[in-house]
């Protein structure tokens, strides 16, 4: 190949894009390798057959507190305002996810007057509160409502999506979704809340814009890049550049102490002839159903169509060898094996762990981008 890369990045994804991107800007070579046939990784969109613009890997929203991320990722693309709800079905009521005042009113009316009180007595109005908080909470009442909420919110639907009960999946996990003490009904509580208004995979064309940039589609780098005794090869040569490597970290070690596991989903996407199925982007199926939940995407991406609409149900799947990674599964045993392929990693100075998948943590896509940027800024100095 006629072209010397100073890195080599390992996964065409959020983290790796990102990470070429700036490098490219400083006038570094970057070759990007791909084991899928398009770049985005999991944030990849892409019309449908019918003209609807769906995220292939389940939907996907921006939202952020961290300025600098907004304002690098709305650089290549404008970004138009979106704010997030999400509805939740319990015993076949819709009513907002996070669980907040408006919830209380309609699925507990006789006890929601008191019931406003007593909290709002103890917390702050509007506060996003852990569901843990009020299991804990010394007053019967606030406890009572708690089990209520954990039980129609949280128990049920993570017992489907993780496929364990609730005591077994990591708090951090179920801390990702509060319960709201006031009306407010958006499902995030960040300052940018925005989507690219072309879309993700068109963001991603504009940041690898550049003759800098090479990407190999379709290839997967462990065949092309080894490790040994503390070098990295490409093609056999000794590569003296920099790796960054953003694939499944017991992958590159070849699954030297086990598969680290990992949640998946299986994907099934339904077009409609209608204008609409539902009424907003996303229901949680919190009591019935096999599914989680049903995105509906036009709301998302803000594409009007008459008369037709895409809708996704995410089933649940969990660990097995074909399964696309989707969710690192975190806990003290998965952590612990994940530390001794961390300690393998150690052994080459210029290799570098970035993303979801070399990290294994239950990352966003803008804490994704915050730590490319960082890295991206260091390695390029
Ligand atoms: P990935 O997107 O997984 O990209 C890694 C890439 O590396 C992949 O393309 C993979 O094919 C490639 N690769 C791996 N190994 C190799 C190899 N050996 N050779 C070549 N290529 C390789 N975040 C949000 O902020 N908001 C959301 O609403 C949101 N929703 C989500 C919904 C779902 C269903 C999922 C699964 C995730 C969601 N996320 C969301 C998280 C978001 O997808 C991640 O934060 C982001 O994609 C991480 O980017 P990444 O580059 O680290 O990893
Ligand atoms: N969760 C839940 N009920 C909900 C929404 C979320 O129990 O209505 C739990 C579930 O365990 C889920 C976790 O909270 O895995 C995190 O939810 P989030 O919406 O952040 O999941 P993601 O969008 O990452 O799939």
């Amino acid at each position: 190949m006629n072209f010397e890369p100073d890195f080599i990045v390992i996964g065409g994804g959020f983290a790796g894009l990102t990470f070429a991107n700036v490098a490219a800007n400083k006038n570094k070579k970057v070759l990007i390798i791909e084991r899928r046939n398009h770049i985005g990784g999991n944030s990849y969109d892409c019309y449908d057959s019918h003209g609807i613009l769906v995220h292939l890997y389940g939907p996907h929203i921006f939202h952020t507190n961290h300025k600098e991320v907004f304002d690098y990722l709305s650089s290549f693309d404008e970004f138009i305002k979106y704010e997030h709800k999400v509805l939740g079905n319990i015993d076949g009521v819709l009513v907002p996810i996070p669980f907040n005042f408006t919830s209380l009113e309609k699925l507990l009316p006789t006890k929601a007057s008191t019931l406003k009180e007593k909290l709002l007595s103890k917390y702050k109005k509007d506060s996003r509160v852990s569901i843990f908080d009020l299991l804990n909470d010394d007053d019967e009442m606030i406890k009572e409502f708690g089990n209520y909420v954990f039980e129609k919110v949280f128990a049920h639907y993570t017992a489907k999506q993780w496929g364990t009960t609730i005591d077994k999946v990591d708090t951090s996990v179920i801390n990702r979704v509060p319960v709201v003490l006031g009306y407010n009904d958006l499902y995030f509580s960040d300052k940018y809340q925005f989507m690219p208004k072309k879309g993700f995979t068109n963001l991603f064309e504009r940041m690898i814009d550049n003759e800098n940039i090479k990407i190999m589609l379709s290839t997967d780098a462990n065949e092309l890049v080894s490790l040994k005794d503390g070098k990295i090869l490409f093609e056999d040569k000794l590569f003296i550049g920099k790796v960054i490597y953003t694939g499944e970290i017991d992958a590159l070690f070849n699954f030297k102490y086990g598969r680290l596991p990992y949640r998946s989903l299986n994907l099934k996407f339904e077009h409609i002839n209608k204008t609409n199925f539902q009424t907003n982007s996303v229901v949680n199926y919190l009591t019935s159903e096999k599914f989680t939940r049903i995105t509906e995407f036009k709301y998302l991406t803000g594409q009007s169509a008459e008369g037709k609409t895409t809708i996704l149900k995410e089933y649940p799947l969990f660990s097995s060898d074909n399964n696309e990674a989707f969710y690192p599964i975190q806990n003290a045993i998965n952590f612990e094996k994940y530390n001794k392929y961390i300690s393998l990693a150690n052994n080459y100075k210029n290799l570098y762990l970035l993303g979801r998948l070399a990290e294994y943590k239950y990352y966003n896509m803008d804490i994704v981008v915050k730590n490319a940027l960082n890295l991206a800024a260091d390695l390029t100095k």
